[in-house]
Order: C-alpha cells, then sequence, then structure tokens
C-alpha cells in the first residue's frame, strides 16, 4: 500500500476526472459541431472557475499552469507600467516562479523591495515602509508552498490604497486555492494565480484571473485566444479537468487531518516543527534533527511513504531560501522535510507514517 504525503507538490487525479476530460477531443476555435462541443466545455469549465475564485468570467484566463500564470502578471504589468515607475513590492519566500520573473526585472533595471517573512509573518512597519513611495506591482502569495504560513492580504491591499502608492496587487493562490483562501480574499486582489494539479486536476493547465480595468499586457501573443491575452489553443482536456476538481473538492475535514497529523507526526522523537502563527492546514514543515532529506526521504520512499524534503522547486536549486528567510539556519534546511496532508488522507495512511519515521530514526540517526 502507499501512503502520499505529497500533495503540495501535486494531488493524483482520479479515474472519474480522467475519464470526463478526454470525453471531448475538438479544437475550441473550430466552427464545426466538434469545436463547438469543446467550446462549451471550456466556457462551463470557466464559469465553475470564475465561481470558484469569485470573480466574473470574462476575468479568468487559462494558462499552462501557475508558473505561466505568475510569470504573464509580473511581465504583463511590468511592461504595461514601466513608464510610471520601476518599483515592485514582494517578500522573501517567493516561489521560484514569482522570485525569478523578479529577478530578471531586477536585472533590467527595476527597484525591488522584499519584506521580511520571519517566522512566516510579514512585520506590518516593514509593509508599511514598502509601500510609502510608488509602486507598479505588489507580489505576495496566501499560503507559503514549505511553510504553510498563510499572509494577510487584506492588510496588504489597505496599506496599498491608504498609501495611494498604486501598486497592482497579484498574488499566488496556488496552494490556498479551494483548501484556505475565500473569493473575498481574492476580490481584494488585481490578479490571482491558480494551479489545477494542486487540487487533483492535471498538471500543466491553471488560470489567471485578471480584474476587469487592469493595466497588463499579454505575455503569449499569436492566435489571440483567450479574448488575445493568451494565444495559443486551450488545453481543453486539462481545463475540464481543472473544473471537476473544483466540483469534487470536499476540503472541510482538513482542519481534523492536519490536527491528526502533527499529534502523530509529534511522536516522533527526532522532529521539529516550523509552525507558523497563522497557517494552512494541509502543509506541515519539519527538521529531521540528524538525518539528512534526501536519506530519510530515500528511506520512506522505499517503504511505500512518499514525502519531500521541502517544494519539488526547490530540491532543484541550491539551499534553501524560504526556509532560510523563515529563520532556519543552512545547516537545519538539509535536513528539512515537508508533510502535505488532503481530504483523503487516512488513519493507516498516519499509522504507516509515524511507523516509517520511527523506523527510519532507528536505522538511519548514528
Ligand atoms: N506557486 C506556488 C506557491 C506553487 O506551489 C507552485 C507549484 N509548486 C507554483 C506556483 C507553480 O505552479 P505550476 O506547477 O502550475 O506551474
Amino acid at each position: 500500500m502507499l501512503h502520499y504525503f505529497d500533495y503540495a507538490a501535486t494531488y493524483p487525479t482520479n479515474k472519474n476526472i480522467i475519464e470526463k476530460s478526454f470525453s471531448v477531443t475538438g479544437n475550441p476555435s473550430s466552427p464545426h459541431a466538434f469545436g463547438t462541443e469543446a467550446r462549451k466545455e471550456v466556457e462551463a469549465s470557466r464559469e465553475v472557475i470564475a465561481k470558484a475564485m469569485g470573480c466574473k468570467t470574462d476575468e479568468v484566463f487559462f494558462t499552462s499552469g501557475a508558473t505561466e500564470s505568475n510569470n504573464t502578471a509580473i511581465f504583463g504589468v511590468a511592461e504595461a507600467r514601466a513608464r510610471v515607475c520601476k518599483r515592485i513590492v514582494t517578500d522573501d519566500s517567493q516561489h521560484p516562479s514569482v522570485a525569478e520573473p523578479i529577478k530578471h526585472l531586477e536585472e533590467k533595471g527595476w527597484e525591488v523591495i522584499r519584506v521580511s517573512t520571519k517566522n512566516g509573518c510579514h512585520d506590518a512597519d516593514e509593509l508599511k515602509m514598502a509601500f510609502s513611495s510608488p509602486v507598479s506591482l505588489a507580489c505576495f502569495m496566501t499560503v507559503n508552498n514549505e511553510t504553510g504560513a498563510c499572509y494577510d492580504i487584506k492588510q496588504i491591499r489597505r496599506l496599498i490604497d491608504m498609501s495611494g502608492c498604486g501598486a497592482h496587487l497579484h498574488v499566488d493562490g496556488v496552494q490556498g486555492f479551494m483548501k484556505y483562501d475565500t473569493p473575498v480574499t481574492y476580490r481584494l486582489c488585481d490578479s490571482v494565480s491558480v494551479s489545477a494539479h494542486k487540487i487533483g486536476g492535471f498538471k500543466g493547465v491553471g488560470a489567471l484571473m485578471v480584474k476587469k480595468g487592469s493595466k497588463i499586457k499579454p505575455f503569449i501573443v499569436g492566435g489571440g485566444q483567450e479574448k488575445g491575452f493568451r494565444s495559443g489553443t486551450e488545453n481543453v482536456n486539462g481545463i475540464i479537468s481543472f473544473a471537476e476538481s473544483v466540483c469534487g473538492w470536499k476540503g472541510e475535514n482538513l482542519p481534523e487531518i492536519y490536527e491528526n497529523t502533527l499529534s502523530v507526526l509529534k511522536e516522533v522523537p527526532y522532529l521539529e516543527f516550523n509552525i507558523p502563527v497563522n497557517h494552512c492546514n494541509h502543509i506541515i514543515s519539519c527538521v529531521a534533527k540528524g538525518i539528512r532529506s534526501e536519506t530519510l526521504i530515500n528511506y520512506l520512499s522505499s517503504a511505500g511513504v512518499y514525502c519531500s524534503a521541502s517544494s519539488a522547486c526547490s530540491t532543484r536549486a541550491k539551499g534553501n531560501t524560504v526556509l532560510e528567510a523563515y529563520g532556519l539556519p543552512a545547516e537545519k534546511t538539509v535536513n528539512a522535510l515537508r508533510i502535505s496532508v488532503s481530504p483523503e488522507t487516512t488513519k493507516e495512511n498516519l499509522q504507516a507514517l509515524k511507523e516509517t519515521l520511527l523506523a527510519a530514526g532507528k536505522r538511519l540517526i548514528l
């Protein structure tokens, strides 16, 4: 039996969603019946996503995933606003799909202010200072993919409005969508990125919500699909899978599963926890004292227990800037372990996690 604890990396798609998603094979831009059938499915899916995000259907643009959504928002807003001012406010624990485009702009002469996320919190005074002069773009996330920290988007919106700095507020909602975020939060944002595969849809599909009236240029140009904002034939099957995963989502039990997971993990003596005051209910960040991440992940994997070190993306990068920004010394980040759960996580899964972690400790700690 397999015990999956890597839902923050991806949420495996169930058979019903796979079947439903491949029921349509046409190109939504084709004028014949195959095309109209595909168009209908795409537009019905757009309605589902718009409802879940609390916006209008014509504010939802389908993309190839949140990496593209984040790149589109950042480069699209930067291009539209470069003449007004070249300042960006963000924080120091963004996902690489936000951090890298911003670094790219910085190399091209933009000024970037990175607010600290020590202990998974923003300092109110630091945030206030950051918005005290004109800002083109503010980029934040609702839920951090490594620490599970949740950020107060309402506070950021208020600071932007009170300061009159004029920033476009872009928010990465990938880890919070359906699990923590609310449509009310998204309505405070000028753009929001979400991704299908974090909630059971396919990999390679996502959406960008862009509030009507926002100044933003298209990032991918070509055949003019998505009202000219995102060219490329729509990933119809992926889009259907996205809507299906939203429709089938039942997350009411997540807080209980989170508490059960945490109490099981607390029985493992070599684990230390990095739990922010405001945290989501599906990501637990730990440090395994005395066992390096790769060694522990491999041991667990060979016993059918799947976890990750931190994020699937930062395993490719050198070091771990997010955990260091949280306040962990570099020597501890090499022992990081991320457990992420879903509404489907069972007591049997948790029992197996505990037993395998205890066995790993006996075997691997010298
Ligand atoms: N932002 C966050 C917070 C994420 O966790 C991820 C996925 N790891 C992304 C963006 C990128 O999403 P995608 O895989 O759809 O490109």
